[in-house]
């Protein structure tokens, strides 16, 4: 068993940028991924993907875009470079092909039994991301075994599905993406609108997410809402990183998508839909008016010489879309979850879940004594799951860390018996 003052689980943006805090800091810690650096980026993005968020908000700890296009959005594989550089520049101590199979707590710290070996450590960071398991409801099981289903994390592209139209289910970031790739490639699409954020890509002459930071909305942070749990739910933006590709609502149905509520039944070739189009969509609308009258007041507030007119787009509310749909008659040959995702820690066996399976915590600082999680919805701010938005979480932790050192340290001192693992 190595001893090691950190072990962080995980190498996606959130791993490598608390790594960062940690290597300025001088402290000792690995950083342990199953497959290789991002490897989401590499392995659960379908190939057309671009990022939903700009090139410039790609920031983390010590780093940040320097390419050409700050204004452009990155292909998945050009995040994975991104990332790799990142690791490079500061040496990440990064153990590759390692899973992590149990951590729990000992007297003398907390044991991380990997698929290459032992730790005993002070502090484990959880960066797993939240993509560790898709959330698929109970219905797909009602769905006749002879039609195809899949999850967004296993989407690639049109080539990849059998021929014939598809039901895509969720219309949030991937589901609308998806479903707007496949109208494109000729593939008769419905997809089933479930809650959804409506966004227009530019508001302003602006990007709508650089509005965002300005107005203080993507830095607000978990005490300032008003639901913590809902914020935490709350759906990813409809948007796209793919110019000339809105993928709002009214756009996909202008292409030929039919737009279904949420679905609710399936049995066999019949699934059922809620009346709840003409609802669901008057919703996201309502939010996309307070969101802009935000960005709206934040102007008035600094002075709005320098911006553009005020361009929202046209309203839109579906009107009601069918509540049955025989998949068989509509020519639809594969069903495609783009349902979200749920927790997993089943590697976890320490006393950290709340009920709904998600690790507790405040600030990314758990109950137990070393345990800290990174890169959940909504851990501090709005932006916590963000490349660009783990930083201020990660510099958070590091520092709880360095303090834990530095009292573990002085209790040492205090008492020359004590035994400091990192002392
Ligand atoms: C389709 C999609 C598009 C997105 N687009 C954007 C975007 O445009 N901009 C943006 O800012 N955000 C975007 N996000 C959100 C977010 O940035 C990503 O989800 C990002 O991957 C989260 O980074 P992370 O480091 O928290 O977790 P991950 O990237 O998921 O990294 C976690 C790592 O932990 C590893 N791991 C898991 N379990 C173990 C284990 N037991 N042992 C060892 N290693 C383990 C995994 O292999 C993985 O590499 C998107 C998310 C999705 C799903």
């Amino acid at each position: 068993m190595h001893a090691v003052e950190t072990v962080v689980v995980g190498a996606g943006q959130a791993g490598l940028a608390v790594s960062r805090c940690l290597a300025g800091q001088g402290a000792d810690h690995v950083v342990v991924e199953r497959g290789r650096i991002a490897e989401r980026w590499r392995s659960a993005r379908w190939d057309s993907l671009r990022l939903l968020t700009p090139n410039w908000m790609s920031r983390l700890p010590a780093w940040s875009y320097r390419g050409p296009d700050p204004d452009g959005y990155m292909t998945a594989p050009e995040l994975v470079s991104h990332l790799e550089d990142y690791a490079g520049a500061f040496t990440a101590p990064l153990h590759e092909n390692t899973t992590v199979e149990i951590v729990e707590a000992t007297a003398g710290g907390l044991r991380v039994v990997t698929s290459q070996g032992t730790w005993l450590a002070r502090n484990v960071v959880v960066a797993t991301g939240t993509e560790n398991r898709a959330y698929v409801p109970s219905a797909a099981s009602g769905i006749d075994p002879r039609i195809h289903q899949l999850t967004a994390g296993r989407y690639r592209g049109p080539d990849q599905v059998p021929g014939g139209g598809v039901l895509v289910v969720g219309a949030s970031a991937s589901g609308a993406q998806i479903a707007d790739e496949l109208r494109r490639a000729g593939r008769p699409v419905v997809i089933s609108v479930g809650r959804h954020a409506r966004l227009p890509r530019r508001y302003r002459d602006r990007d709508i997410l650089w509005w965002m930071e300005q107005a203080g909305v993507l830095g607000q942070t978990i005490d300032q809402v008003h639901d913590a749990r809902s914020a935490r739910r709350a759906p990813s933006l409809q948007l796209s990183g793919r110019a000339g590709h809105p993928v709002g609502l009214d756009a996909l149905a202008a292409r030929g998508v039919r737009l279904a509520g949420r679905l609710v039944a399936a049995d066999g070739r019949r699934v059922r839909f809620a009346d709840d189009l003409p609802a669901t969509t008057g919703g996201a609308q309502a939010r996309m008016e307070r969101l802009l009258h935000t960005i709206d007041g934040y102007l008035a507030r600094r002075g709005g010489e320098d911006a553009g007119p005020a361009d929202p787009p046209a309203p839109f509310t579906a009107p009601a879309g069918p509540v049955k749909l025989d998949l068989r008659r509509a020519g639809i040959s594969t069903v495609i979850w783009a349902t979200g995702y749920q927790p997993a820690y089943p590697w976890l066996r320490v006393p950290v879940l709340d009920r709904h399976g998600q690790i507790a915590h405040s600030r990314g600082v758990t109950s137990v004594p070393g345990l800290y999680v990174l890169g959940l919805k909504f851990l501090y701010r709005r932006n916590s799951s963000f490349v660009d938005g783990v930083a201020s979480d990660a510099r958070f932790v590091a520092t709880h860390m360095m303090m834990r050192r530095m009292t573990a340290r002085a209790r040492a001192a205090a008492d020359p018996d004590a035994c400091a693992l990192s002392a």
